[in-house]
């Protein structure tokens, strides 16, 4: 049998953003009619109930699937006139997973990319006082102290310099922009790191910062996982004996 979906909450899922409390309610009153069930308004639903609406969409995914996901138009990059083309636009990414609502600030640091463990103390410290530095004039509005955000971090380096591992850039990159740009390294929801090598001598730090709506969950039905996995389930204290013989 296949599921017809109310025109009103198939319209709502397909817009920019979506009102998800009329989004939820409307399945609700959508399961109670295919159902001939009386469940009150999704805030006041038991887990019980909340579960046997998930169960329902679930059988049916694939008739509601088509509306759950838009077609958002991307401008994807394919050809660059310049390497700092390039690598802008690839700073300037929209990320997939954190919603656009929120503006982003796309911030230069011009200093050479450092890593964690290859740099010795004393320019590690130095590191991070000329990241202090850079972010001493920024206005107030943009910064993240407080806010869950979405971090994409764009490393450029020369060719000729020593390669470096991007988790190790990022790692003393993020030190300095802790208490700076965001409050703490746990607020980020989100990171990417790219590493581009180029020609020229000239190296640069690109911060791509959003806030991120992903720890919201506001687009979600259930917030239970109800997910089994066909693969072993690995736990820690099976394998620390093997460890300790070794
Ligand atoms: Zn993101």
């Amino acid at each position: 049998m296949t599921l017809h979906i109310p025109t009103n909450l198939a319209v709502e899922l397909q817009k920019e953003s979506p009102d998800y409390e009329f989004v939820k309610n409307e399945i609700v009153s959508w399961f109670n009619k295919s159902n001939g069930q009386v469940f009150p308004p999704y805030d006041q639903l038991s887990d019980d109930q909340r579960y046997d609406i998930v169960v329902w969409l679930s059988k049916n995914y694939a008739d509601f699937a088509e509306f759950l996901f838009t077609k958002k138009p991307t401008l994807h990059p394919q050809f660059h006139i310049t390497m700092s083309k390039k690598i802008s636009t690839i700073a300037q990414h929209h990320c997939p997973f954190c919603t656009d609502t929120f503006p982003m600030s796309t911030i230069p640091i011009v200093l050479p990319p450092h890593s964690y463990q290859s740099t010795n103390a004393k320019l590690k410290r130095a590191f991070l006082k000329a990241i202090l530095y850079r972010f001493q004039e920024m206005p107030p509005g943009s910064h993240y102290l407080g806010k869950k955000v979405c971090l994409h971090v764009v490393f450029v380096m020369a060719k000729s310099r020593k390669d470096k591992d991007v988790d190790n850039m990022a790692k003393l990159l993020l030190d300095g922009l802790k208490d700076v740009l965001f409050s703490d390294d746990k607020e980020i929801v989100h990171l990417s790191v790219v590493k581009i090598q180029q020609q020229d001598p000239e190296e640069y730090i690109y911060v791509n910062i959003r806030e991120s709506n992903l720890p919201n969950n506001e687009n979600v039905f259930s917030e239970k996982l109800h997910h089994s996995f066909a693969v072993p389930v690995l736990d820690l204290k099976d394998f620390l004996e093997d460890v300790d013989n070794r």
